[in-house]
């Protein structure tokens, strides 16, 4: 299994960074996308992907920054469908409004598309399946379970613990470090975990900017976790403010301090692969 970093990027436009989005590539033609953040399409096809690939969509919380791309998702895996196939999205309570909000947006398109294609005679099927912590089902040939995670105002706001085979990820999105979390990653082989550099932000004069603080993992915290709850690798994404690469150790040195294994930064793209790395 392969955890691809789409977009490691924030609401904060970034040249060089997509909107959050990871990639599950648990076989070569099955693929789950974990948020749908500004440009993910464009890192699927990066990454060798393509929305046809999705067995499903894993949406962690409804910030704008984490669904922004969602309508593209649903647009283009209908566009490139050839015959109807409905795309399965996952999520908290809000996410079926959300989806169905997405699609009254989208109705002009959608007319205009079977309109012009004779082929073409269904509308985008979207299968929405709300979610409560506690819940366990299957997306393709993995299970995945719920874990309530800690983002308020952000609420209800979930992360996953994604298993296929003998491999374990866990999913944070957004929070800080709370009793869910630690349940969600006990153990597992990576802890993806979005993180902000509260030393840094703190520096910057600015009080919007500084609010994010109170609602996200710095990297100390999500060290910490990682340490207490036994997981094999760390994987730092979402970074604020964004790193240029020749910070990267100091990112890595500040998150060693608190926790031993594997810690991974990077760029979009950036691929671990869980069975190389055993
Ligand atoms: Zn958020
Ligand atoms: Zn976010």
């Amino acid at each position: 299994m392969k955890i691809v970093l789409l977009g490691t990027g924030s609401p904060i436009p970034d040249p060089n960074r997509a909107g959050p989005s990871t990639l599950l590539k648990v076989g070569d033609l099955e693929h789950v996308l974990v948020d749908a953040g500004r440009g993910c399409i464009m890192r699927m096809a990066g990454a060798g992907s393509l929305p046809g690939f999705l067995a499903g969509i894993l949406v962690t919380h409804l910030h704008s920054d984490h669904v922004t791309d969602l309508n593209d998702v649903i647009t283009t895996y209908w566009i490139m469908s050839q015959a109807p196939t409905p795309l399965r999205i996952w999520g908290p309570v809000g996410i079926a409004d959300f989806v169905r909000h997405t699609m009254a947006a989208l109705a002009p398109d959608i007319g205009y598309r079977i309109a012009h294609h004779k082929d073409l005679t269904w509308e985008p099927m979207v299968e929405v399946v709300e979610l409560e912590p506690g819940d366990r089902f299957e997306v393709g040939t993995s299970t995945v379970s719920v874990h309530r995670t800690a983002h308020e105002p952000v609420e209800p706001s979930i992360g996953y613990r994604f298993e296929h085979g003998d491999y374990v990820v866990a999913l944070a999105g957004d929070t800080i470090p709370c009793a869910g979390v630690d349940e969600m990653c006990g153990g597992a082989d990576a802890y993806v975990q979005t993180v902000v550099r509260d030393d840094l932000v703190k520096q910057i004069p600015n009080q919007r900017f500084n609010d994010i603080l109170d609602y996200h993992s710095s990297v100390v915290d999500a060290a910490q976790t990682a340490a207490r709850t036994r997981v094999g690798r760390l994987v730092l994404t979402h970074m604020v403010p964004a790193p240029r690469p020749d910070q990267y150790p100091e990112w890595v040195s500040m998150a060693a301090q608190h926790f031993d294994g594997e810690i991974i930064i990077g760029d979009d793209l950036t691929t671990i692969d869980l069975v190389e790395r055993d």
